[in-house]
């Protein structure tokens, strides 16, 4: 008999998280969601909520949470620069009072624990492509610290549970990830350049366009977190998860401009401090250990996205 799994996913209401609660129902498994609906929204899982199988529980990770489950995503926290600057104090409170509240609660209940780190704990990183034994580049005084170091932290607490009290973790480094259910508003580069394009209005630069990020789909990183969750108990990781195909700014803009047969033209803004000049995820170790690479390119994957946004934009 197939013995359901008690899943929690924290952040669950978020645009990953909403992903990461439909593919385990799927799956066959129980899932709790618990969200303070910072920047995630009930919409998002309200396809959800007719369904036994899951729960929706509006509650702040910064506060203890007394539950019974086999397996925690910890993936509560802001993720776009404008809504973790929005409260940086608040933001490093989530990270880290939220990883010791999760971790307490994966030590009474002997669960298993993933903690949805990022590839800004290499910062502005001096080896390129970023592979997981590099240390990372990170000003701690600056306004991406709140993030930055909150995450890191994080990962010191989740190695040190395991050693202090053998916990069964497993960290993963997400890259910038991208799909249907992103934050209209929330400032990330995809969002708001279809969002620009759909409206016509100029997609806007920061800086000469020449930095590079490598964007991930979301239904590809969302298999990642999965089968690294089903790693034997010894593979901790951290391990990178991205799309090693590499993009400048510009690139992007121009590909979302075609994509979108829009009128728009390109506008060119000051680059935000300690925006990084260039970024691509080393993803050997995840392909080695969890046999997994991305399997939907970026002209792909945008694709639903635009339609996406497109649909928000008309209803709106
Ligand atoms: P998101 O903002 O859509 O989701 C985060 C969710 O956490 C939201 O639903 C928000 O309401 C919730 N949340 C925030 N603070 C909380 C708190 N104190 N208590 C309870 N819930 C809280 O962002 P996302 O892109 O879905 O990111 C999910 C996770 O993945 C984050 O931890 C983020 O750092 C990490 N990550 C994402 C990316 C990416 O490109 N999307 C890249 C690297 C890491
Ligand atoms: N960016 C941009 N225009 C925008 C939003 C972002 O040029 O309207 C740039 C930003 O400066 C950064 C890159 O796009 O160099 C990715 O930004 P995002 O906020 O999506 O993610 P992160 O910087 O955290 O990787």
């Amino acid at each position: 008999m197939h013995l359901r799994k008690r899943i929690l996913i924290t952040g669950g209401a978020g645009f990953l998280g909403s992903h990461l609660c439909e593919r385990l129902l799927d799956d066959g498994n129980d899932v709790l969601c618990v969200d303070n609906f910072f920047t995630g929204t009930k919409e998002n899982v309200a396809h959800l909520l007719g369904n036994p199988h899951f729960e929706l529980m509006r509650h702040d990770v910064t506060f203890p949470l007394y539950v019974e489950v086999d397996e925690i995503y910890n993936l509560a926290c802001p993720a776009s620069p404008i809504h973790y600057q929005h409260d940086p104090v608040q933001t490093t409170k989530t990270s880290v009072h939220g990883a010791i509240n999760m971790l307490g609660l994966a030590k009474r209940t002997k669960a298993k624990i993933l903690q949805a780190s990022t590839s800004e704990v290499y910062g502005d990183p001096e080896v390129h492509p970023q592979t997981e034994d590099y240390w990372g580049h990170v000003n701690p005084i600056g306004i991406r610290s709140c993030y930055d170091e909150g995450k890191r932290c994080a990962e010191t607490l989740f190695f040190d549970y395991r050693r202090q009290h053998g916990l069964n973790i497993k960290v993963a480094r997400i890259f910038n990830t991208y799909g249907p259910r992103m934050h209209p508003n929330d400032g990330r580069v995809v969002s708001n350049f279809i969002v620009q394009a759909l409206r016509g209005e100029p997609l806007t630069i920061y800086g000469d366009g020449s930095q590079t990020r490598s964007f991930c789909y979301v239904d590809d990183l969302v298999e990642a977190l999965v089968l690294l969750m089903a790693t034997p108990d010894e593979f901790t990781g951290p391990v990178n998860t991205g799309n090693p195909d590499e993009f400048s700014i510009r690139e992007l803009a121009e590909q979302i401009i075609a994509l979108t047969g829009s009128t728009s033209v390109i506008e060119t803004h000051p680059l935000p401090a300690d925006d990084p000049t260039q970024r691509k995820p080393d993803i050997s170790l995840a392909r080695e250990i969890l046999g997994w690479e991305p399997k939907i390119n970026l002209a792909e994957g945008l694709r639903p996205t635009v339609a996406y946004f497109r649909q928000q934009l008309d209803n709106a």
